[in-house]
């Protein structure tokens, strides 16, 4: 029978691999990296020099795993279950620049910038959002000049996670100031004269992934670097917004799984008043099977989703709704178990407070849960048949 979470071996054998690795590696550091507020770096790049996690999209004779977005939702669940806050860094790296990256650069461009990145010498991100302009991402005002042989950049970037410590950034800016989707995208080396990073942000969750504005003044990049089109960047950039919110909503079922476990043994086995375990109580019944019911459906949804997704064709609609349902579900469902957990629920001694503070997040990046309901309104309107 079809088994649409692991359809092949090879994604089963995946998902075994990352379960024993966040449960044996990533869980024991989780309390100390959240409290430092401080990306676990040597961990990350771990992630692809002893791990080999990172390239799962893309092909063998590119150094990757060959696989699918299936793959990459299997790790991005399983990693979140034990810490989101690492799985957003990588996510920024894998997703936002190692797999956008490859399947929107020229040849030359993936023999030079792929191997450093598979293997964690390397670290990555990418920079779209500005401090004026996020959901409205058409509206940035980071330039790119071209002056010769060169792109002079010039402006700010907003929310860039892995921004202090990445070596290369995948960096959006207009290059026609007469068309609002006159777009370019470039490889950014940090190391480049003109490069520096701004304020690191602190933050409500998500604390152990660093955010931080990025600064170009007369930033010079080589032409050579343009990926793509010049002023063609929306293209690769809402295709791989669309794996972006698809492994968004993976990390969104990894929180709720775990929101469930915890909250099933605490009910059932930790915790008892007057004179009954909590699971006894019908409320407590209500909390725990309302999360399961709706965990159920969004984890259909997001796996359905991701047997669409694809560098070659389009899946907005799908994305948006999977990543809407998913992202919303999980903020409810470790809300509940901080309830089912009362008084320690809201402690730090327990996991459940993480869980909501680092699912808000997944309702925001990516593109907001508004955006997504626009989105998924515009795309049903654009198929909707004539009549
Ligand atoms: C921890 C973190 C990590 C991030 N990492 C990255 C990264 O690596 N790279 C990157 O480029 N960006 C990153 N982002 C940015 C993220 O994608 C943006 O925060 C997001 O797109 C929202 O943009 P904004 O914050 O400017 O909010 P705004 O766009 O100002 O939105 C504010 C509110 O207005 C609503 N709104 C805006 N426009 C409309 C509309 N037309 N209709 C209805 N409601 C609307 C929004 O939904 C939201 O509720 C990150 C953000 C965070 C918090």
């Amino acid at each position: 029978m079809f088994d649409l979470f692991n359809p092949t071996d090879d994604h089963q054998s995946l998902r075994e691999l990352v379960h024993d690795l966040a449960r044996g590696v990533l869980e024991p550091q989780v309390k100390e990296f959240e409290e430092k507020e401080t990306l676990n770096e040597p961990l990350l790049r771990r992630m692809g020099s002893e791990y080999s996690l990172f390239g799962i999209t893309i092909p063998a004779e590119a150094g990757g795993h060959g696989l699918d977005a299936t793959a990459s939702v299997i790790v991005h669940e399983e990693l979140s279950y034990s810490d989101a806050a690492f799985t957003l860094s990588y996510l920024a790296h894998e997703v936002l620049f190692v797999n956008n990256l490859y399947h929107s650069a020229n040849a030359e461009q993936r023999k030079k910038y792929i191997p450093p990145v598979l293997d964690g010498t390397a670290l990555a991100g990418m920079a779209m959002s500005e401090p004026g302009a996020g959901t409205d991402v058409l509206g940035m005002t980071t330039t790119a000049e071209k002056k010769g042989d060169r792109y002079v950049l010039n402006g700010a970037k907003q929310w860039i996670t892995n921004g202090n410590v990445g070596r290369y950034f995948i960096v959006y800016a207009r290059t026609d100031k007469n068309n609002r989707q006159g777009l370019s995208s470039f490889i950014v080396d940090a190391t480049t004269k003109g490069f520096s990073v701004g304020k690191k942000e602190i933050k409500m969750g998500i604390r152990q992934s660093p955010t931080c504005q990025l600064i170009f003044e007369d930033l010079e990049v080589p032409a050579e670097n343009l990926i793509g089109a010049e002023h063609g960047a929306l293209r690769h950039m809402m295709r791989n917004l669309e794996i972006e919110r698809l492994t968004l909503a993976a990390m969104s079922l990894g929180i709720a799984r775990r929101a469930l476990d915890e909250m099933v043994r605490y009910a059932s086995v930790d915790r008892s008043a007057f004179g009954k375990k909590l699971a006894d109580f019908g409320q407590i019944q209500q909390m725990i099977a309302e999360s399961y019911a709706r965990y159920r459906a969004s984890r259909a949804l997001v796996y359905e989703t991701a047997l669409k997704v694809n560098p070659t064709s389009r899946e907005s609609l799908s994305a948006a709704a999977a990543k809407l349902s998913a992202t919303q579900m999980a903020e409810y469902v470790a809300r509940c178990a901080i309830q089912v957990f009362g008084g320690y629920g809201y402690t730090r001694e327990y996991p459940v407070e993480k869980l909501l503070r680092d699912a808000i997040l997944l309702s925001i990046g990516g593109g907001t849960n508004e955006a997504m309901q626009k989105n998924i309104m515009k795309d049903l309107r654009d198929t909707m048949s004539p009549t």
